[in-house]
């Protein structure tokens, strides 16, 4: 089955095509000739993943899914949530925003709790109605960047799962196995699965 998956992330592109498996062929709006920027101007990520899916639904007419990710810090009363991308700023630098995170965890004390969690909604256009999955990972923020894998803040989140290490030290197929957006796009596949059977 084809989907376009509203990303320019080719991490994230990897990461959903080993998730979905090989029934499923991926298309970028890129390889679609669509190279701007999606609009993500929503208060909420379910807002922001709809937004995505709906402005390449209504280019393209084809069956498309988007995803919409935050990272909930407890201390900071969830933050950065839907600003997640950009928290140090419209530049999604993820060096800039990991070291934004770790100053303003600093600043909130050393007692303070570093739990967290990733939280990935995505929206599916199929046949032009939309259906919605979610996935969660919990875990806590590390004191300091450890490991080059993976991309975003992957360096900085220690998941319960892997309690010694970065997800930026996990392999790959270790981290689709536990991830967010591993868990919204299994739904995904899995309710596609069953709705064309
Ligand atoms: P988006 O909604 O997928 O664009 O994700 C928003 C931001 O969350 C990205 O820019 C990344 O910095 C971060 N992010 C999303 N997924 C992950 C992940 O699996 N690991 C680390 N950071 C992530």
């Amino acid at each position: 089955m084809k989907l376009i998956f509203a990303t320019a992330n080719r991490g994230k592109l990897r990461e959903a095509s080993e998730i979905l498996g090989p029934e499923f062929e991926l298309v970028t709006p890129a390889d679609l000739g669509i190279t701007e920027d999606i609009p993500e101007t929503g208060e909420t990520l379910l807002e922001n993943s709809v937004q995505k899916a709906e402005y390449l639904y209504e280019r393209t007419g084809m069956d498309c899914f988007a995803d919409d990710t935050g990272l909930e810090v407890d201390c900071l009363g969830g933050a950065p949530g839907v600003r997640t991308a950009r928290y140090a700023g419209e530049g999604h630098d993820f060096q800039a925003n990991m070291d934004k995170l770790l100053r303003e965890m600093a600043a909130c004390g050393a007692d303070a709790p570093r739990t967290a969690r990733f939280h990935s909604v995505v929206t599916l256009i199929l046949g032009g109605r939309r259906y919605y999955f979610d996935g969660v990972l919990e875990g806590k923020i590390a004191l300091h960047k450890a490991g080059c894998g993976g991309f975003g803040y992957d360096p900085v989140f220690i998941a319960d799962d892997y309690p010694d290490v970065t997800l930026a030290e996990i392999t790959e197929e270790e981290k689709n196995a536990i991830s967010h957006r591993g868990k919204a796009l299994r739904a995904m596949a899995a309710w596609l699965k069953d709705h064309q059977a």
